[in-house]
């Protein structure tokens, strides 16, 4: 017999989205149940050691245990329960249903609404299509992260880290720390991925090289990685030739993406082409009014203390919505315009006070964000891996009503 678990809100993934919607969703009175296919919570927090953490929250700088540990007092302040060791398999299409694997056997939980916090999935080796052979020494960021911080296992010796994510940039610091050696970091674009303070407090503090407009052309080595071919790339991002030169390594390191973990619902949920996360609205409401998302599974955010926000808001409305307060709202669709990469919500509900999240393409020192006719506004320094928040009033999306859609557009000035 299947165990059936009856609550208003189901939540499921316990990083920093996953236990903020849980706690404020139970702060609104609904009962709520949070499921986590670990044994603990905190998600990718949990390996997260360095400082950085809770600026905007907790106006203190924490690393990621100690933020997690904090969301965690919250939730356990709001009674919320949480189901350890419980692994979704599927979501009904249909209702607020789904199946999880827990350690006694299949457990079906019907709820009322649903808040999907799972987190992002990191871009592996096979996604690159680079040649060459397959040897071990090859590792994801977060992996390797995980082996270091978690497990005191030290993947390698001469590291190229391929990506200047903030994961790439943090991994490149820790490795010295650790006492390898990092070769450097490559990165294709012609700007790092990360955020500027990660380069310098995790570059330029320890002397590691940054290889703008490079890439890794070719792999080198049979059981264990023994080098890799660096190549520069043009404006386009096709390499040039002659411009190739070996690195010895025994590791390679992936910064190359993380794509929001919605496996499981991609086959009845429209998605975002660029950022690969669902499409929604300002209650973060897909086109299934009872299922909500929230954090990396939404899009990939630059901040915890925004990730841990926006659950909150999703909790709330996520309660609402399962005690019949709220309805799928009607919603003006919302457009990414000039120059704009992410951009969450894709809609937003006229009448309501919305809050948008925007990436820009590329590096602008100064630009005009545009949402005619009621947002326009310069902005200094805009950068690709730093988001832009934008919030607009009830009475600003409540003009937007008379048009049929907005754009969100940035024009450098
Ligand atoms: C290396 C690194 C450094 C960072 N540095 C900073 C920093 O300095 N400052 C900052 O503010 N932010 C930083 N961040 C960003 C921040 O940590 C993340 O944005 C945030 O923690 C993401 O939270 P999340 O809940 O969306 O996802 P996650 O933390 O990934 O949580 C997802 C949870 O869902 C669970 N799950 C997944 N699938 C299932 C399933 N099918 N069933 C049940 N459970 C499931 C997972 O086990 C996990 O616990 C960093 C991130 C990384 C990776």
């Amino acid at each position: 017999m299947i165990k059936v678990w009856k609550v208003e809100v189901a939540v499921v993934g316990g990083g920093a989205a996953g236990m903020a919607a849980a706690a404020a969703a139970a702060r609104e009175g609904a009962s709520v149940l949070l499921l986590e296919r670990n044994t603990c919570l905190g998600g990718v927090l949990d390996q997260c050691i360095h400082p950085g953490f809770g600026l905007h929250r907790y106006k203190e700088e924490l690393t990621g245990p100690e933020f997690a540990f904090r969301l965690h007092t919250e939730l356990e302040k709001a009674r919320v329960e949480v189901a350890f060791s419980h692994t979704v398999i599927n979501v009904n299409p249909q209702k607020p249903e789904i199946l999880a694997v827990g350690p006694n056997g299949l457990v079906r939980v019907q709820a009322k609404a649903v808040v999907w916090a799972c987190g992002a999935w990191e871009r592996p080796l096979g996604h690159l299509l680079i040649p060459g052979t397959r040897p071990a020494g090859i590792f994801t960021a977060g992996l390797a992260q995980r082996l270091v911080n978690i497990h005191g296992l030290l993947p390698g010796r001469r590291v190229l880290i391929l990506g200047s994510g903030d994961i790439g940039l943090i991994m490149a610091r820790r490795f010295h720390l650790e006492g390898a050696e990092v070769v450097g970091v490559a990165e294709i674009k012609p700007f790092p991925g990360g955020l500027l303070r990660n380069v310098r407090q995790c570059l330029e503090d320890y002397g590691i090289p940054l290889f703008l407009r490079t890439t890794v052309s070719e792999i080198h080595g049979r059981d264990r990685l023994t080098g890799v071919t660096l190549v520069e790339v043009d404006e386009q991002g096709k390499t040039i030739p002659g411009t190739e030169r070996f690195i010895k390594v025994d590791t390679l390191v992936l910064s190359v993406g993380l794509i929001p973990e919605i496996r499981l619902l991609e086959g009845f949920l429209s998605c975002d082409h660029v950022q690969r996360g669902p499409r929604v609205n300002s209650f973060w409401q897909t086109e299934h009014p009872w299922l909500f998302v929230v954090g990396n599974a939404l899009v990939v955010f630059d901040l915890v203390d925004t990730v841990a926000a926006v659950g909150e808001e999703a909790g709330r409305f996520a309660a609402r919505f399962a005690c019949g307060e709220m309805q799928g709202e009607p919603c003006v669709p919302l457009k990414r315009g000039q120059n704009v990469a992410a951009l969450v919500p894709q809609a937003f509900i006229p009448g309501e006070p919305a809050r948008l999240f925007l990436r820009v393409i590329r590096p602008f020192p100064k630009a005009r964000v545009k949402i005619s006719p009621v947002y326009s506004k310069v902005h200094l320094g805009l950068r690709p891996a730093e988001m832009v928040e934008i919030r607009l009033s009830s009475e600003a999306t409540a003009e937007l009503q008379r048009c049929s859609e907005a754009t969100v557009e940035v024009h450098p000035q």
